[in-house]
């Protein structure tokens, strides 16, 4: 539900040029934090080179005219990047950095060890046809208005050049790919070729290019939207008899966990932990709809069965929702009551300078959630935030009436303190407050998730819907899925849960309709660990805040505890506990 620019989301394209790189050995005078300081600026510069696309979606933009080519020797080159880096990272003494470093240090190394695993041994390369879509970097260049426009249509000319090559090579890399990334591939570069076909055009018209020129950028972007079509093509008709599984299985799983989440609990131990929050919550679900039973069904017989009970108080509950035509006003009034309820309880330090702009979705995020943040990125970190709404303008009624009906009066509320108040806006901004660009290009997903799920919490345990058991029931039904989101992922990629076993999890465990667990399905078969980030993240936090409690004692206050947690950073909660939880605080720390 978020689109914001973090790696985690990110396919990394790599290549090109790695020249051998003896500026980066840093001599004894420089191996403090300032040394520290100027190796990072050019350990991202180097990346960039080799990185281009990376580069552009994080605001970085002065390789966005390049495109390499997927072969063998472009990831060699990237492979010859991650040693000198690690070679460079080991002549530094981590122990006498500030706290800052010290995380920018971990996360540097995790990242590198990262790339090397995905190039060694995931080779996700020979079996994801869509790692290769290169679409959603043009709709970048096209659509952030981070430069004059005929200054970005020539980078987007000028990187098309590379498009007929980059896609031969790309057929030549596949082997064996999974299907249903395949089938993916195929739908989201059909999907998104209006970018070149028409988008490109229909942007040139603005602009007084000459029209030579425009004819010669017309005509390729003929050429690369063909040399697309024909990838499809060869996806289509590719002989596939044994196809790789989108299980990604239990030792790549692990691995991928270990990279990604950088959690201090395994994929296994924060699997056991959700089946038991499961648990948990289903006890607490039940005893609120006895509760509610006969305020909304008077003497009729209460289901035997719990979850049968749950779900039918979740049914009529649901009822309760906007008109398709008042869900963004609804949604904008609700910002000023959250940021009022925030300060009466003083849960954290709002900064008024950087209001939130809700606005309706603009076109080209195509309407696939109903309401997401778009965050400045960590190269523009003082532009504007925006919650954009997407518009049920045009939909069937039956269409809104299910959707409105998930997003009903309860779960609305609970969607805007995730999204923005004190969700992923105030995160974001905290963040954007630390002056390191590595925290905000690496920042880590579990954080950031993790960080809105517990905005829900504190939320509700501050008394946020004066504790009526039909919000406490709706925040429990949507944590619910977090928590099943987790369970769902695990037991998919590392425990082969077959199709029937995890839409029934979903809909008979999780409550959720038919149409959103197919979604969920797909979504799972087509990524992997992801899902995971949101619960790890909440559980983590929650255990943190505990520890910090106790090395507190009297002196503790929750509106400390989110501030100095929020100071560091999108770092992993991993490291924001050994930061926060440290015997000694030297005082020197820059937040
Ligand atoms: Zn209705
Ligand atoms: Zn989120």
């Amino acid at each position: 539900m978020i689109k914001i620019l973090l790696a985690f989301a990110l396919f990394i394209f790599f290549f090109t040029a790695c020249k051998k790189d003896s500026s980066v050995v840093p001599d004894q005078a420089s191996l403090d934090d300032a040394g520290f300081n100027r190796y990072e600026a050019h350990f991202l510069d180097e990346l960039w080179k080799l990185n281009p696309d990376w580069a552009t979606s994080v605001g970085y933009h002065k390789y966005d005219s390049l495109l390499l080519i997927p072969n063998k020797q472009t990831r060699e080159k990237l492979l010859t990047f991650t040693k000198v880096q690690m070679d460079s990272l080991g002549k530094f003494n981590p122990n006498n950095f500030l706290e800052s470093n010290k995380m920018d240090f971990a996360m540097m190394q995790n990242q590198l060890a990262e790339i090397q695993w995905k190039i060694q041994t995931l080779k996700d390369y020979e079996w994801d046809p869509n790692s290769y879509n290169v679409i959603g970097t043009f709709a970048t260049i096209l659509n952030e208005h981070y430069e004059p426009l005929a200054k970005r249509l020539n980078s987007f000319y000028e990187k098309m050049a590379f498009i007929p090559a980059y896609y031969k090579e790309a057929e030549k890399q596949i082997k064996n790919p999974v299907v249903e990334l395949t089938n993916l591939a195929i739908e989201q570069h059909l999907g998104g070729i209006g970018v070149i076909e028409k988008d490109f055009a229909d942007s040139l018209k603005k602009t007084n290019i000459p029209e030579t020129q425009k004819k010669l950028m017309l005509d390729r972007a003929k050429l690369s939207a063909d040399a697309i079509k024909e990838y499809t093509e060869y996806l289509k008709n590719l002989k596939n008899d044994h196809p790789r599984s989108f299980r990604l299985g239990k030792e790549l799983y692990d691995d991928k966990y270990k990279f990604e989440i950088q959690s201090s609990l395994t994929a296994q131990q924060i699997y056991n932990a959700a089946v038991e929050r499961k648990k948990y919550l289903h006890h607490e679900m039940t005893k609120f709809s006895k509760q509610l039973w006969p305020k909304y069904f008077g003497t009729k017989p209460m289901p035997a069965d719990s979850l049968d009970l749950i779900s039918q108080v979740i049914d009529t509950l649901s009822a309760k929702h906007v008109a398709p035509d008042e869900f963004q006003e609804a949604i904008e009034k609700q910002i000023p009551i959250l940021t009022a309820f925030v300060k009466s309880k003083d849960l954290l330090t709002m900064d008024p300078s950087k209001p939130l702009v809700v606005r309706k979705e603009p076109g080209y995020m195509a309407g696939v959630a109903g309401a997401s943040m778009s965050s400045p990125g960590p190269y523009d970190k003082g532009g504007n935030s925006y919650y954009n709404v997407g518009s049920l303008a045009g939909w069937s009624p039956e269409r809104a009436e299910s959707y409105l009906r998930e997003y009903n009066q309860y779960i609305l509320q609970i969607l805007s303190i995730h999204e923005a108040i004190p969700g992923h806006y105030v995160q974001l901004i905290y963040a954007n407050k630390s002056p390191s660009l590595i925290k905000a290009i690496f920042g880590n997903g579990a954080m950031v998730e993790g960080w809105a799920v517990y905005s829900e919490q504190m939320m509700i345990d501050n008394g946020y819907g004066d504790n009526s058991p039909e919000m406490l029931l709706m925040w429990y039904k949507w944590h619910l899925r977090s928590v099943c989101n987790t369970i769902l992922d695990y037991s998919v990629h590392s425990m082969n849960m077959p199709k029937q076993q995890a839409i029934t999890l979903l809909t008979h465990e999780a409550f959720q309709q038919q149409a959103e667990a197919e979604g969920k399905w797909k979504r799972v078969s087509v990524t992997s660990v992801q899902l995971d980030s949101y619960y790890t993240g909440f559980k983590e936090i929650m255990d943190l805040r505990e520890e910090w409690k106790k090395k507190m004692g009297d002196k503790y206050k929750l509106k400390d505890f989110n501030e100095k947690f929020l100071s560091y950073g999108s770092a992993p909660v991993k490291l924001i506990r050994d930061a926060m939880l440290a015997k000694e605080t030297t005082g020197t720390e820059k937040h």
